[in-house]
């Protein structure tokens, strides 16, 4: 029998509230034996694809750019933490690549989600869960208008286009996608991702 760790994943549009509520779990005592990352990483490549999404930087460039910091993040953190039995939980992982890239790479490939996804294949460790924060990009923006950082995906037709990939992702993933109403208050939020987490691990 495995004792492996599972792999559970936050996804959303910027503003969704993954972080928000990440950071509420990372501290509450009863989540303390689970590992809490995100992507991009801390790492030398994470800051470099960082360097990437604040400049005009080639699409095609900046998705390699997040493709080394996804294999560097595995290799060094995600595997060696399943391996060793513990829960991960990351806040973005591969999806926000097929959701992101499947976007800013539409006028280069005919499915660019199913090109980026393709590049992924047989090297990255999918996630036992996957967790969509939904969220109208309306909402969301107005949410992330006092952040400093801002990013160059945060406008409304924008992410229109990457929800729509995240709900197609989640559609041809039944088995590994919940969708969380990130519409809803933070406390609300939080309540409803603790229990998928408590019913997916008793499964
Ligand atoms: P993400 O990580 O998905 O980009 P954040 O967690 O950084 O989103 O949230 C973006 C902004 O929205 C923050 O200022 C946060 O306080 C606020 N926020 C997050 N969740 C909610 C919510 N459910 N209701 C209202 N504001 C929220």
């Amino acid at each position: 029998m495995s004792s492996k760790g599972k792999l559970i994943t936050l996804e959303g549009i910027d503003g969704s509230g993954k972080s928000t509520v990440a950071g509420r779990l990372a501290s509450n005592p009863e989540f303390s034996d689970f590992v809490f990352t995100r992507e991009p990483t801390g790492s030398w490549i994470g800051e470099a694809v960082d360097r990437a999404i604040h400049s005009d930087t080639d699409h095609l460039a900046e998705l390699m750019l997040f493709a080394a910091d996804h294999a560097e993040h595995i290799s060094k953190l995600i595997r060696p933490s399943l391996d060793s039995g513990r829960h991960v939980i990351s806040d973005r992982y591969s999806a926000s690549r097929y959701a992101y890239q499947g976007m800013t790479l539409a006028d280069r490939f005919d499915d660019p989600l199913d090109w980026v996804r393709n590049l992924h294949r047989d090297w990255t460790i999918e996630p036992d869960l996957t967790i969509l924060f939904d969220v109208d990009p309306g909402t969301a923006v107005a949410r992330c208008g006092s952040r400093g950082d801002k990013t160059k995906f945060e406008k409304i037709g924008f992410l229109e286009g990457v929800r729509a990939n995240y709900l197609r992702l989640a559609k041809e993933n039944p088995d590994s996608f919940v969708i969380i109403d990130a519409g809803k208050s933070i406390d609300e939020t939080e309540a409803e991702l603790i229990d998928i987490i408590h019913s997916f691990l008793k499964r």
